[in-house]
């Protein structure tokens, strides 16, 4: 997706990943086929992927055992891979994508929020773009089970409309002061004078650059530093939060079949230098964003590899 595709729609979302990524104890299944999209709250109001990663881990299961989740503020995050089999909804999981939403819906009148509910209409969207026209459902449709809540808005999500959002200005953000990482695919991405794609173009920031944002609106951020005396905007879309630890800690390789790559940086974006074998156990001593730096260094270089293939020991 670049910048220009994502121009003109009214509603724009993204899907991020956790991070620090979710450790899995194993590598799921892949599903067999996908005819299904089943909907569940989370029963808890703030809980994040790394909440109920760790709970689902509690239950003996390999992870999370949802595919997405979608935050009360409209984040939707990526939970177990897209393609293999969930545990979010026994005896239907083989042919289904299970969506969890932030929230309680089921004793707490508290109405869906905008955003929330805008962001479960384009993931839906979404994911029938990608696999079809697939049948939705509700938890509580398959299982004995009161999930999503009776206060879920339900018929109003199978009509798949977006609502018109309240706009909320200049609300209080903890991502003020996060550092981010750009992640557009090739291209660097465009600095605006204002947080929307109507704004003038007034620089650029180059792919795999790290910045600090100091406001957020409508989905933009507006970066630290100025750019020819002007404040400067970037679309929030091409933005990875970049997370920062220094205690070492081992792994071993998760992957299935082949080795690891070994990166010259945290992210895929970056030269492959090596890579370590299946099985194998490495020592992490730096984590930025789901990606780790290894102890051992290749031809005096350093080496990154993505912690979703790996599990801690
Ligand atoms: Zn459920």
């Amino acid at each position: 997706m670049t910048e220009r595709e994502t121009e003109g729609c009214t509603v724009n979302f993204t899907i991020r990943n956790p991070s620090p990524a979710l450790q899995f104890r194993s590598n799921p299944q892949r599903r067999a086929s996908t005819r299904r999209i089943i909907v569940h709250h989370y029963h808890h109001e703030t809980a994040t992927p790394q909440d109920v990663h760790r709970w689902h881990l509690n239950n003996g299961w390999i992870g999370i055992g949802y595919h997405f989740m979608v935050d009360m503020d409209g984040t939707i995050w990526r939970g177990r891979g897209e393609l293999t089999v969930g545990a979010h909804a026994g005896g239907h999981n083989n042919d289904s994508i299970g969506i969890a939403c932030q929230g309680r819906y089921d004793d707490n009148t508290r109405n869906m929020p905008d955003a929330q509910f805008n962001a479960m209409v384009w993931l839906i969207q979404h994911l029938r773009g990608t696999h079809g026209n697939l049948t939705l459902q509700r938890h509580r449709d398959v299982g004995s089970t009161a999930c999503p809540g009776r206060h879920f808005p339900w018929t109003e999500l199978q009509g798949l409309r977006f609502r018109e959002q309240a706009s909320t200005p200049n609300a209080p953000t903890p991502e003020v002061g996060h550092r981010v990482r750009i992640t557009t695919q090739n291209l660097p991405l465009n600095v605006r004078a204002g947080a929307g794609t109507n704004h003038a173009v007034i620089g650029s920031v180059a792919r795999l650059s790290e910045h600090t944002v100091v406001e957020l609106r409508n989905g933009w951020y507006r970066l630290q530093q100025l750019f020819g005396g002007r404040q400067g905007w970037i679309s929030r879309d091409f933005t990875q939060r970049v997370t920062v630890t220094t205690n070492s800690f081992r792994v071993r390789i998760t992957t299935r079949v082949l080795p690891l790559n070994v990166r010259s940086g945290a992210g895929t974006g970056y030269t492959v230098l090596a890579t370590v074998p299946r099985n194998s156990e490495q020592t992490i001593v730096e984590t930025r964003s789901g990606w780790g730096r290894l102890q051992n260094t290749f031809n005096g270089r350093q080496g990154w590899v993505s912690l979703e293939h790996t599990t801690r020991i």
